[in-house]
């Protein structure tokens, strides 16, 4: 009935143009403020972006607020474009504040999804897709290796990458996806109790504290870290 209303209401509408308005509705686009949050315009971050809400699509599950959700990006610390997983993190709402993204190092642009409830997905871009964004993003890229920042670089040689090729795309276009049985996630260990270092007297989460001569000493103080030179634990 409603439908029936609506086109005689709008007679102009023609099959085709609404057709054109489903497809335009079904565009999905990155919110400004997940550009915001990441800081510039690259094609890396969008594209973590769009593989976050499918993984989410694919698992119905909304973006998570608390504690439910997991994520194992597949890339690693080593790997450019970590913009990626800022991308993962905004759709998702698995950060890494929350203890919620994990990186497997693989060096893949991949991610698991995972939640208790609902099992695990792995949703991976395309290599296709890769393959094209190079040859579509050439002046980008190129302007990066010269050692150009991204916030330095035109919007002529991205806008058209982010704003009108990548919305264009499915997302089974753009990724293939896998549901994993019997996912097995690394358990976490967290710990919200401080203590007092024993020697620095800071407190200092229990976890990180290490047993010496009967006290209780952080780190930089047991292996004597130079503060000029921090090392990663
Ligand atoms: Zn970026
Ligand atoms: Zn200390």
């Amino acid at each position: 009935m409603e439908s029936e209303r609506n086109k005689i209401e709008h007679p102009g509408n023609s099959e085709s143009q609404t057709q054109q308005k489903i497809l335009e509705s079904s565009k999905v686009l990155i919110p400004e403020w997940a550009y915001t949050f990441h800081g510039h315009k690259c094609p890396y971050m969008p594209l973590g972006y769009r593989a976050g809400l499918y993984a989410m699509k694919l698992l119905k599950i909304d973006r998570e607020k608390d504690h439910k959700t997991l994520i194992y990006s597949e890339m690693s610390e080593k790997d450019l474009n970590g913009c990626f997983n800022d991308g993962l993190q905004a759709a998702t709402g698995c950060t890494y504040g929350k203890g919620l993204l994990n990186l497997l190092g693989y060096g893949k642009l991949a991610l698991i999804l995972y939640r208790k409830d609902k099992g695990a997905v792995r949703v991976h871009v395309r290599d296709e897709i890769m393959d094209e964004l190079s040859s579509r993003a050439t002046e980008f890229f190129s302007l990066r290796k010269s050692g150009k920042e991204p916030s330095e670089i035109p919007d002529e040689f991205i806008d058209p990458i982010i704003n009108d090729w990548m919305p264009s795309l499915s997302d089974e276009q753009m990724f293939e996806y896998k549901f994993i049985k019997d996912f097995h996630p690394i358990p976490a260990k967290k710990s919200g109790v401080k203590k007092k270092c024993d020697q620095c007297h800071e407190y200092v989460y229990e976890i990180d504290l290490v047993p010496s001569e009967g006290k209780l000493i952080c780190k930089p103080d047991y292996y004597n870290v130079d503060e000029n030179h921090p090392v990663k634990f």
